[in-house]
């Protein structure tokens, strides 16, 4: 056996069906952006870039040396989703032809540029960033708006779900805010994943997707995960009951077990605040995490699944085993985000 590693295994496959899903529920008008911050959520930002570009209109980001780095792979558009804090970082914006977001007054130096493609963010009730309405018609006569070609953007606080009534209070704004507006020079984005699957309608000129990409969204079935996060079994051993294991002797044998180690923890991203009994796939069985998670294992009850041995793969998590965030009341967000540096990444599909 070579070195073990924790590794993630990319499905380049799944992330291309999902974006071709996702654009199926839209008007064919829709330009689609394919969100990429944070390492396109753990995926891989240029590998991503590269193998997608055929079927997206742009991509969006948040640091500017990603958004630099997306574009040696596109001539698409690309947002960056944090705006400009200076002017060096704009003339950068301009040469390599990125659009960038104004969300606040210290930002409004960008619109004085003619060159420029901006989006402005107004806030319709997240609360986090983006110009109150007031605001935005201050500063729109201030700026001169009228003649100026731009994309209005507002950000969604409860997309994934359809019933709460933030999401037609925030709606229902934005669509005020636009119609007051000179419509000629007008673009507006306000559709996350949540939208594009519970709202189509409110769709309009750009949709934004990130988690949708990835397949991590709850409760629908044609979005598929993208990544298998697994490693090695580097030990088994049999307890008697009574036998303590891990940190804290967390967890107490109530009978004579057979159980595994698995040659991840921590400090490659696996949460250290999963529970005793959080299925993880051990030989096509399932099996459940027995014991504390330490930083660099973790311990597995295979009483019941056969014939296992040192070398064995543990699935943590992929496309069939999705409950790890549930049932941690953490978000696949998080657990993608959170994979660390020394994971070995393997990209399927290529
Ligand atoms: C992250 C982000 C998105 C993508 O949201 P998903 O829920 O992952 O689809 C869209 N817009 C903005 C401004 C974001 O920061």
């Amino acid at each position: 056996m070579r070195e073990p590693s924790a590794e993630v295994i990319i499905n380049i496959d799944n992330i291309r069906n999902n974006i071709i899903y996702l654009k199926s529920l839209l008007n064919p008008n829709t330009n689609f952006m394919a969100i990429l911050k944070a390492n396109a959520y753990g995926h891989g930002l240029n590998k991503i870039a590269k193998e997608i570009d055929d079927i997206v209109d742009g991509y969006g980001l948040v640091r500017l040396e990603e958004a630099l780095s997306v574009r040696e792979y596109t001539s698409k558009k690309i947002l960056l989703m944090q705006g400009i804090y200076n002017t060096d970082d704009l003339d950068i914006a301009l040469e390599k032809n990125l659009d960038v977001v104004v969300h606040n007054r210290n930002q409004l130096f960008v619109l004085d540029s003619n060159n420029i493609n901006f989006w402005i963010k107004i806030n319709t009730g997240m609360n986090r960033l983006g110009f109150n309405p007031k605001e935005f018609d201050l500063i729109y006569k201030e700026k001169n708006l009228d003649n100026k070609k731009f994309i209005l953007m507002s950000h969604l606080a409860c997309s994934d779900n359809r019933m709460d009534k933030l999401n037609n209070k925030q709606f229902r704004l934005f669509n005020k805010i636009a119609d007051s507006i000179n419509s000629n020079f007008l673009q507006k984005s306000i559709a996350n994943t949540g939208c594009i699957l519970n709202f189509p309608e409110e769709c309009h000129h750009w949709v934004r997707s990130g988690i949708g990409l990835y397949g991590g969204v709850v409760g629908n079935n044609e979005l598929v995960p993208a990544m298998t996060f697994r490693s090695r079994i580097i030990e088994i051993r049999h307890i008697m009951k009574n036998d303590r294991v891990g940190y804290n002797g967390r967890v107490i044998a109530k009978k004579d077990m057979k159980i595994a180690i698995v040659y991840a923890g921590y400090a490659d991203g696996f949460p250290q605040s999963t529970k005793d009994k959080t299925t993880v796939i051990v030989n096509e069985y399932k099996a459940e995490i027995f014991g504390q998670i330490s930083m660099d294992l973790i311990s597995v009850d295979i009483t019941n699944v056969p014939n296992c041995k040192i070398g064995d793969w543990c699935t943590l998590w992929d496309e069939s085993n999705t409950n790890i965030a549930k049932d941690n009341n953490l978000i696949s967000y998080e657990l993608m985000t959170r994979i660390t540096p020394r994971v070995k990444v393997i990209y399927k599909n290529l």
